[in-house]
């Protein structure tokens, strides 16, 4: 075993519970996890064929492999960056770096769509819009699960467009989505029965205090939302509300302490709150929906 080739000659069992150790030593959150993931990339195997080669020896190619994976998620770089994707809703994203990684927070903002859009309204023409796509995963998501919508992405950045593309030809979605750069929903018009949005919401100064995956890691502009972090929404809702069709629904994801000011934004907007807030698996206010009155 040598330094650029720490795992050649071992099984990949062994290596894998060699690099879950230094990951725990290192303060990594999921250890085990991470290891089998980047193994898994670094030999290209999925979960089941690693498994079945658990007893195969390493070779000094995939050792480097490995290692340089290693050494990047010991720096803390997620492993969602350093494979280039992460699952949310069941697909398969694309990322850059003009992307954040999609969260599974985020999929709440799903849960409360499928909510209010249920039985025949599934089956509907929706009209969607996503503000600020990012890698597409709201919109690609929502358009995944209703048959007939249509939808359109915006964000500022064009790297973040192309990267939503190229994840909606990946799902087989790009005949239903389309994408334009603006700013938040400067180039849309309306009328649209859908609006979402996980827009930057973290107070700018509290951005050197997030956890340094995200720091380090996500676009600036993504998370960034200003000096008490609600300057996105104050944009968004606004232009949302004039933007959907009567009955339309808005529902934007929020951050834990967020969702009576944005609410209180929604009400300003002469939107109605057909529902409380919706908490996400850990306990917090996720998702706010607004509704344009019919009247
Ligand atoms: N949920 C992200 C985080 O906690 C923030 C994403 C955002 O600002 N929209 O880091």
């Amino acid at each position: 075993m040598s330094a650029s080739d720490p795992f050649a000659g071992l099984t990949i069992d062994v290596s894998r519970r060699a690099l879950a150790t230094q990951f725990k030593a290192r303060g990594i959150e999921t250890p085990e996890l991470d290891a089998r993931l980047l193994i898994g990339a670094a030999l290209d195997l999925d979960h089941t064929a690693l498994a079945a080669q658990a007893a195969r020896l390493i070779t000094s190619e995939e050792s480097k492999a490995i290692a340089g994976f290693a050494q990047r998620r010991m720096a803390h770089e997620p492993v969602a960056r350093i494979l280039g994707r992460k699952e949310f809703w069941g697909l398969d994203f694309e990322l850059s770096a003009a992307t954040l990684v999609p969260r599974p927070d985020t999929e709440t903002v799903i849960e409360a769509a499928l909510e209010v859009f249920r039985n025949d309204l599934r089956s509907a023409a929706l009209r969607i819009a996503d503000i600020g796509t990012g890698s597409g995963a709201i919109l690609l998501a929502l358009l995944s699960e209703f048959p007939e919508a249509t939808g359109v992405g915006t964000d500022i950045s064009a790297e973040a467009l192309a990267t939503a593309e190229l994840n909606a030809r990946r799902f087989d979605l790009a005949g239903r989505a389309s994408f334009v750069q603006c700013d938040y929903a400067a180039a849309l018009s309306g009328p649209f029965d859908l609006i979402v949005s996980n827009p930057p919401y973290i107070p700018s100064s509290h951005i050197a205090t997030l956890d340094r995956d995200v720091r380090d890691h996500d676009p600036v502009l993504a998370l960034d939302g200003g000096t008490d972090g609600l300057d996105a929404y104050r944009a968004i809702i606004p232009q949302a509300a004039a933007l959907l069709g009567l009955g339309g629904i808005l529902i934007v994801e929020t951050g834990h302490d967020q969702s009576t000011p944005v609410s209180d934004l929604m009400r300003s907007a002469k939107l109605t709150l057909p529902r409380p807030p919706v908490a996400d698996l850990g306990g917090i206010h996720r998702a706010v929906m607004g509704r344009k009155a019919a009247f």
